[in-house]
């Protein structure tokens, strides 16, 4: 039997079919299908091409449906399949020796030289879900403590905390390294005093040559005090930058080379590099391990939550947390999470912001949480693909497509529906009988929600009308052939021009054409409309006409334009200016 004849497996992809239409916006994607049918259908796995060639065909005519008649056919045969799926809440598993402490405190850590982007998601909304999970604390501490290299930029603080806010992460105790110096040079004095630490002299290669040999450097074993001057020296000026560093003393034969002896502070000449918060007040600047590690036992952090990158870091830091009597904190490392197609180099993009080659920080073509605000891409989104995720140690390789997926869920429920006219060509409809009134519904499921309504009356002796149609819908119509104007009547194409279609009334109903698998397009009454710019991910700007009922919509609106995609409302002026999101 070949496949056009089984009449069980048409039925079960146009089900397949009508349900994913149902879910894009009346637009079901071939590709999706395939695959849930070999799932039902093992067999036909063998089969691949003959099913797409099925597929395709019946897709076409379940697009060609309007949403309503798609929902209504779905009503009408599958009524069970319209049942809410059960959607679990998927929950983050539970931390280690969480009943240890009294509270659970995370942290997030970034360093201010950049805005956030997708990459920090999940170290935030990990720490952040865990901290709200065993109602404890979530602490944010700006790690900027390197005016040099990594050097933060003041107006990077106060976008950090705009993207929490956005994110939903409420903060509830905030700290800036920055202001903590002092507190870093008390324990390092400590550590020095003890004997656990040092201050190296020695060039970076005659460290290097060494410590990979397993031998103390010339400075190691000198005693205490001559390293408690040297420090003195090192806070006074008595060092120029890159002349001492302070080291943390660790087995000199620990297998990973890169642990042994691990730089803790260095001069950094801040009257050639002003910290941007505190200028020149001081000389001497805390490495990463020693700032962090202090300061995740000095805030109470009871779990770190962060990339496996930095298992090397809890080696290194357990040193000093053995010489400073403290026990190391739960520490959770997850796997990397790669989003294909996202940029996310943090250099890169403050660089490409500088030279113009990005428009801002909220750029489109951006992976920063700025621009996924600005293209409508909702945080709970965001939450929910990070959450599904969750902590797992194996490596994890995500797509836009993934993300829009989780954002297409929220917003279809939520989202208005207009029409757009993408590259308007205009069409001629004559022979229209008598006045028409459109009434669309705002959101094909929820009619409560409201209509935009248009009333169609026909000039002169031609009775004619003219509608905007977008140039892909003109560039397929054919001459002789009968399409539907969605919601209003049918028409039978009489010419087409580059600029111009002509068309004469054919019919009312739909009924009466629907056999016949007409095309269903979009329309806009001429003189009905509003210039509508719509930016896309690639920053480019599809030019259109939106219909005028978009006039009243809000900034920060997100509507779906019919047969088109998702969209941000960004400005509403003279025209629209709106951000594409995704289909
Ligand atoms: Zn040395």
């Amino acid at each position: 039997m070949t496949l056009d004849n089984d009449l069980e497996l048409a039925e079960l992809v146009r089900k397949v079919a009508l349900l994913n239409a149902m879910q894009h916006g009346g637009s079901a994607q071939a590709g999706a299908i395939i695959g849930k049918i070999i799932g039902e259908r093992q067999e036909l796995k063998t089969k691949v091409k003959e099913l797409s060639g099925l597929i395709s065909k019946i897709v076409n005519e379940v697009n060609s449906l309007s949403i309503e008649e798609q929902k209504e056919t779905v009503e009408k045969k599958w009524p069970e399949a319209l049942k809410k799926e059960k959607v679990e809440e998927k929950r983050l598993p539970p931390l280690p020796n969480a009943d240890k402490y009294a509270r659970v405190v995370t942290r997030f850590s970034p360093n201010p030289d950049c805005v956030l982007h997708l990459g920090s998601a999940r170290a935030i909304l990990l720490s952040y879900e865990y901290a709200r999970m065993y109602h404890g604390k979530f602490i944010l501490r700006f790690e900027d403590t390197d005016p040099k290299a990594k050097r933060p930029v003041l107006e990077f603080y106060e976008s950090i905390r705009e993207d929490l806010d956005w994110l939903g992460c409420k903060v509830d105790e905030e700290y800036i390294q920055s202001d903590r110096l002092t507190i870093y040079y008390e324990y390092t004095e400590r550590l020095l005093r003890d004997g656990n630490a040092y201050v190296c002299t020695c060039t970076p290669d005659q460290f290097r040559k060494k410590s990979l040999a397993s031998k103390p450097c010339n400075c190691r074993d000198l005693p205490p005090e001559e390293h408690l001057e040297r420090w003195k020296r090192m806070l006074t000026g008595g060092y120029t930058e890159g002349e001492a560093v302070v080291r943390v003393k660790t087995d000199l034969d620990h297998p990973n080379p890169a642990v042994r002896d691990w730089p803790a502070l260095r001069i950094i000449d801040t009257e050639k590099n002003p910290h941007p918060r505190v200028g020149n007040k001081y000389r001497v600047w805390p490495l990463y391990n020693l700032a962090a590690g202090l300061d995740d036992h000095l805030l109470g952090i009871t779990h770190i939550i962060r990339g496996k990158e930095h298992l090397t870091n809890k080696v290194r830091q357990e040193y000093m947390y053995k010489y400073l009597g403290w026990e190391y904190p739960e520490a959770i490392h997850y796997g990397r999470l790669q989003i294909t197609g996202a940029f996310l180099s943090k250099s890169k993009i403050v660089q490409g912001v500088r030279e113009g080659m990005y428009k801002g920080y909220d750029d489109p073509r951006l992976a920063t949480f700025a621009a996924l605000r600005k293209r409508g891409i909702t945080p709970e989104a965001i939450k929910k693909m990070i959450i599904d995720v969750g902590p797992k140690t194996a490596d994890v390789t995500l797509s836009w497509e993934n993300l829009y997926a989780y954002n297409r869920k929220i917003l279809d429920l939520k989202s208005d529906r207009y029409f757009f006219v993408s590259e308007p060509v205009e069409l001629k409809v004559t022979g229209v009988p008598k006045d028409f009134h459109a009434k669309l519904p705002l959101h094909p499921e929820k009619p409560e929600g409201g209509f935009r309504e248009y009333t169609i009356t026909p000039k002169g002796e031609e009775k004619a009308m003219s509608f905007w149609i977008a140039k892909k819908d003109a560039s397929t119509a054919e001459v002789g052939k009968v399409i539907r104007l969605m919601e209003l009547f049918n028409i039978k194409i009489t010419s087409i021009k580059a600029d111009a279609v002509e068309a004469s009334f054919a019919s009312e109903s739909y009924e009466e054409i629907r056999k016949t698998k007409a095309q269903l397009i979009h329309w806009i009454p001429v003189g009905e409309d509003v210039p509508c710019r719509v930016v896309m991910p690639d920053a480019s700007v599809n030019k259109g006409r939106a219909e005028s009922a978009c006039k009243k919509l809000k900034p920060d609106a997100v509507i779906q334009f019919e047969r088109f995609g998702f969209v941000r409302v960004d400005e509403v002026a003279a025209g629209l200016t709106v951000y594409y999101s995704h289909k």
